[in-house]
């Protein structure tokens, strides 16, 4: 059966920076008044010569988002489960060569973190776990994610690539949505970061969002992080080719995008390349055209005034005081963190803050009287 990384192998990094480079105004022109943008017109969008189109391209994107979403925008917060780790990647303060006090949550521990989350007002709640299969691995979520599930509305999680069987089972636990950035699509580069672990196999981890479509995972989240390769457009374009693959394939689906770029951490590297804020902006106004359904996310890695002006533009989902170690809300112990958050405002400021701008905060995805098909 064919994955992506059929797709992957024809398309060439080299070429494909080349393309977007060379594209011009007129070609950012049609890919504006494209009704539904092909990936050509995504290589136009992303490049330099749409920077001079920002604000035409922000006024689409807004009127896309409200015509498919209203003015609904989702609220979660990530829950760090563990900081366990079995790689080496030199961009993240839990790599196992890192000297960092090492923590795995218990079940008294994950009830007091729930309860803190609870009484702030999530039910939306992001699972994220170093990679470490063996101590956190399936046997310990079958034994905690029943308890989580049933406290909250909606459970995500962003967990080491499993196989498909294992994503089914963890569907049946109540898992609603799966996160998996492919950090880079440049397969040099990904060597170059990561260094020892199950995490040096590129096609296994860039077939993982096959294996989600295949186990009818009913979300599934794609992104690379900013500033590894020496091209973000390039990266962007990838993941753009990946969620079209996707969506063709595994339609049942729906999917997330996030744009994470670099933070500092402990034993961080310097990015490759850098996007500002307003390239930042030009690539989730790329990804609202190209795809009008697909679900944009921006993590507190953004600056507080950076995300008031853009959330109203594209974006459905956004964390708010996120935590980044285990056992972060109960007990802060910052020398557990995996990377420093920018945007550190209460979720009840942040709520506040989509209200002044005239957006619906949601704090329930999902509702399980409702059911889900597994
Ligand atoms: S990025 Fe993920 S796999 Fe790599 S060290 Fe950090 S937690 Fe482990």
């Amino acid at each position: 059966m064919k994955t992506f990384t059929d797709r992957w192998r024809e398309l060439d990094w080299h070429h494909i920076t080349l393309t977007i480079n060379s594209k011009r105004a007129r070609d950012v022109e049609r890919a504006l008044s494209s009704a539904r943008p092909t990936p050509d017109d995504m290589m136009a969008l992303l490049s330099p010569a749409a920077a001079d189109y920002l604000e035409p391209m922000a006024q689409k994107a807004q009127r896309l988002t409200r015509q498919r979403f209203g003015n609904a925008v989702g609220l979660y917060v990530p829950l760090y489960l563990s900081n366990l780790c079995a790689n080496d990647c030199t961009y993240c303060g839990f790599s196992m060569s890192n000297r960092i006090r090492r923590k795995t949550l218990d079940t008294q521990e994950i009830a007091r973190e729930c309860d803190a989350l609870r009484e702030m007002g999530f039910q939306h709640l992001l699972l994220v776990t170093g990679e470490h299969q063996r101590k956190v691995g399936m046997d310990y979520f079958r034994e905690h994610l029943p308890a989580i599930r049933a406290r909250f509305s909606s459970l995500q999680m962003e967990v080491q690539p499993l196989t498909q069987a294992e994503y089914a089972e963890l569907k049946t636990l109540g898992l609603d949505g799966i996160l998996v950035y492919q950090e880079t699509y440049h397969e040099a580069t990904y060597a170059r970061h990561h260094l020892r672990g199950n995490k040096q196999d590129f096609f296994w981890r860039l077939e993982t969002p096959d294996r989600l479509g295949r186990a009818g995972i009913d979300k599934i989240g794609l992104g690379s992080l900013t500033g590894l390769s020496d091209s973000w457009r390039t990266d962007c374009f990838m993941v753009a080719e990946h969620l079209l693959w996707l969506q063709k394939r595994y339609w049942q689906s729906r999917y997330s995008v996030a744009f994470p770029r670099l933070r500092p951490c402990a034993g961080g590297v310097e990015p490759a390349s850098i996007m500002d804020e307003r390239q930042l902006v030009q690539a989730i106004c790329a990804f609202r055209l190209l795809s009008p359904e697909v679900e944009l996310t921006l993590s507190t890695r953004e600056s507080p005034a950076f995300r008031d002006n853009v959330v109203p533009i594209a974006i459905n989902n956004v964390s708010a005081f996120s935590k980044t170690q285990p056992g972060g809300y109960a007990d802060n112990q910052p020398e557990l963190e995996q990377f420093l958050p920018h945007d550190n405002r209460r979720p009840e400021q942040v709520a506040q803050a989509l209200s002044l701008a005239g957006l619906q905060p949601v704090w329930k995805d999902w509702d399980p009287f409702l059911g889900r098909q597994t």
